[in-house]
């Protein structure tokens, strides 16, 4: 915790710390905003995995029903604001299971598109339970061109210390695989408790040899509120496996294209957390601009209420320093192996070199960083930047989520 903090000051070269407000912009500033991404939150499962820290709820037919016309009501509230469509870079539907909407999606994504070009595509997170030639046909329908498949392990023994059962996976990608899809994205997690090196590379395998084209991997989190019956790994072990990964991913003609994907080569590639600024709609979802990142209430009940009455459903806002916003930046293109000064620029508005000349020469020097017109992260930069991701997720997502979770509108929390 002293780390990240200091970290941070440096960084940022003050002791703000990051503070997140309940005062909030009634309409937002993101007309002018170039590559805006866009992001839709559907939080219903059938069952709830005690690993996972997302915002979810049981799925109940009539509370869907309700939170559907609330989301149309939030696009309508802030999609109107335009006085022309505005193009975006693609969108996303994360969850929760938003296959449990999958009649619904057609009209969300119809809603959205009345005010919004959508250009790289649009991407659904699927349970693998809810996968079926009918959703598929669904998703196909609304214009979906990536899956995103929530597996985490093909190993039984594994996905039961996540708490999970298994179901038949390998038919269920053929089925995905045959669909059409320019994306099939298979998440998976390393670190699980038993897990060898021999297991995790076999589920890579597995995922590539049956149809992805990607496959993210995830470090296993034990989260302060979730419920795991049994730990992860060591950070020793994580690192370890994690090095396993790429040196197979390398030796089979896989490209890394984050710190934790690999692609087939040639085929697109996908991410659903990284984007330069985006529109977040639903509870949870956050809204990321050149000066303010703001995050939706938690609770569906209170979304609900604040849609009701015309007002947007932020619960917290954070408006960014100079360099606040351009870390925030680093910390995902980082991630995405990747920092390009022009892009930089034009997101933050100032020059890369002006606000980190130095950390960059260090990096290039201590072989953490590559020039080559952009900056390429190395293998060893990764190795290291796992840890940096880890520990940011771990101090700032936790604690913030975790009051969320329990508060609809928190009066601040602030991450030092
Ligand atoms: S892992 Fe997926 S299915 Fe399980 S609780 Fe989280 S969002 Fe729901």
């Amino acid at each position: 915790m002293i780390l990240t903090s200091l970290m941070r000051i440096y960084l940022t070269r003050s002791l703000k710390p990051f503070e997140f407000k309940n005062t909030y912009s009634h309409i937002l500033n993101y007309k002018n905003e170039p590559d805006l991404g866009l992001y839709v939150h559907i939080p219903f499962c059938r069952s709830l995995c005690s690993f996972c820290p997302y915002c979810k709820v049981m799925y109940d037919e009539d509370l869907a029903q309700r939170y559907k016309t609330a989301l149309l009501g939030e696009i309508e509230l802030v999609g109107s604001e335009l006085k022309e469509k505005k193009v975006v870079t693609g969108l996303y539907f994360g969850g929760g299971t938003p296959a449990l909407m999958a009649d619904s999606l057609k009209e969300i994504i119809d809603c959205l598109k009345k005010y919004f070009i959508i250009q790289e595509g649009i991407g659904v997170e699927l349970h693998p339970d809810d996968i079926s030639q009918s959703t598929l046909e669904l998703l196909k329908k609304a214009g979906v061109t990536m899956v995103s498949i929530g597996v985490q392990s093909f190993d039984k023994q594994c996905l039961s210390a996540l708490g999970r059962k298994g179901t038949d996976f390998l038919e269920k990608l053929e089925m995905v695989s045959g669909a059409g899809f320019e994306v099939i994205d298979v998440d998976l997690i390393f670190a699980i408790p038993n897990q060898t090196e021999e297991i995790l590379l076999k589920d890579v395998e597995t995922a590539f040899s049956n149809g992805a084209t990607q496959v993210s991997t995830y470090p296993f989190i034990d989260f302060t509120f979730a419920h795991n019956a049994y730990k992860p790994l060591s950070e020793k072990e994580k690192k370890k496996m994690l090095n396993a990964i790429s040196d197979y991913c390398k030796k089979t003609g896989r490209d890394r294209t984050a710190v934790w994907t690999f692609a087939k080569k040639k085929t697109k590639k996908y991410s659903s957390v990284t984007r330069d600024n985006f529109l977040g709609f639903g509870v949870s979802a956050t809204t990321l601009l050149r000066e303010e990142f703001k995050i939706n209430t938690f609770s569906i009940d209170a979304y609900m209420d604040r849609i009701s009455k015309n007002q947007l459903p932020t619960a917290l806002t954070l408006s960014f320093t100079l360099r606040q916003r351009a870390l925030y930046y680093l910390f995902w293109n980082i991630y995405c192996l990747q920092i390009n000064p022009d892009k930089f620029k034009k997101i933050i508005g100032y020059p890369l070199s002006k606000l980190y000349g130095f950390e960059l020469w260090l990096s290039e020097r201590l072989g953490l960083l590559k020039k080559n017109g952009c900056y390429h992260v190395t293998d060893k930069g990764a190795y290291y930047y796992h840890y940096v991701e880890q520990t940011y997720t771990t101090a700032y997502i936790d604690k913030m989520w975790n009051i969320m979770r329990t508060t609809a509108f928190p009066d601040k929390i602030v991450l030092k």
